[in-house]
């Protein structure tokens, strides 16, 4: 929940990485989630806003951060991830994805900390923005392969500008455009700004998402829907692509997840369905032949 979105009228494009003191998303005071804990049980607290009351995480995610069965091997010894290369470079062919534009070679590692840990959480924001007035609906054009196209360009040049921001931008039409590499450290939470030594630790992924603001001046519409099955289908992409390169699987977060239990705590990605996320990512496992077996 937000208060004014004054976002826009202070920078002129605002995106839900704004963290530089421009911080206008209350949201009331719940647990922060413990980045010690086991893969699972941070994926839980990570993955909760986009999650009913009582819903379970869905099994894709729980097989896949399962089958690292050992959390307190060290990620530089390199654990193994049971997708084809080969596969992984024709989808990607597929849909025309050029390996820079989601985050850079497959042969090179992820962003490091301050200590030289690897990153190992895959973190899914909306851009909140543009925002249109309580008494606009969203225009057709929202859906617009050059709108998104172009939306997206401005986006990525402003992001480039900043020393915090995402490493990619992910449109309505699911085309892609990086901003930074994956193997830069770039900080885009609120608890990475308090928390520097978690600087590095996440791969920060934008999905364009137009706001309205709701009765109460509160930029509460979202969309519909709210996130694109084309851009479900390149965030799940991008999310096999930053875990290969990992050689883990990464744990998927939300933003909202992220920065639980900070006072402004941004409350995105809205809308986010982890079902029907979870439902396209595994439907990509399957094309990219995961073999379904435990690695030793
Ligand atoms: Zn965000």
């Amino acid at each position: 929940m937000k208060r004014i979105h004054r976002l826009v009228a202070l920078v002129g494009i605002g995106v839900c990485v704004s963290i530089a003191g421009l911080d206008v998303h209350a949201q009331p005071a719940t647990p922060a989630c413990d980045f010690s804990a086991p893969s699972l049980v941070q994926a839980q607290c990570l993955l909760r806003p986009g999650l009913a009351a009582g819903e379970a995480l869905p099994a894709v995610i729980v097989d896949l951060l399962g089958r690292q069965v050992n959390d307190s091997v060290p990620v530089s010894t390199g654990l193994p991830i049971d997708v084809s290369e080969a596969a992984l470079r024709a989808s990607l062919a597929k849909r025309r994805i050029a390996l820079p534009d989601i985050g850079g070679e497959l042969e090179l590692g992820l962003s490091v900390n301050a200590a030289g840990e690897p990153a190992r959480y895959f973190v899914i924001h909306d851009t909140s923005y543009p925002v249109y007035s309580s008494r606009q609906s969203f225009p057709r054009h929202i859906d617009d392969p050059h709108w998104n196209r172009e939306l997206a360009r401005r986006l990525v040049v402003q992001d480039r500008k900043r020393d915090y921001g995402a490493h990619l931008y992910i449109d309505r039409h699911g085309q892609v455009r990086a901003s930074f590499p994956f193997d830069v450290a770039r900080l885009s939470t609120k608890t990475e700004r308090l928390q520097p030594e978690l600087v590095g630790l996440f791969i920060a992924v934008e999905c364009l998402q137009p706001h309205g603001r709701d009765a109460r001046g509160l930029d509460t519409r979202t969309p519909s829907p709210a996130f694109t099955r084309a851009q479900l289908d390149t965030l799940a992409l991008a999310y096999v692509v930053a875990s290969y390169r990992a050689r883990r699987w990464l744990i998927p977060a939300l933003h909202a997840g992220v920065d639980a239990g900070y006072a402004g705590a941004h409350d995105d990605p809205r809308g986010f369905s982890l079902a029907l996320w979870s439902g396209r990512l595994a439907l990509l496992l399957r094309s990219l032949q995961l073999s379904g077996k435990t690695p030793v």
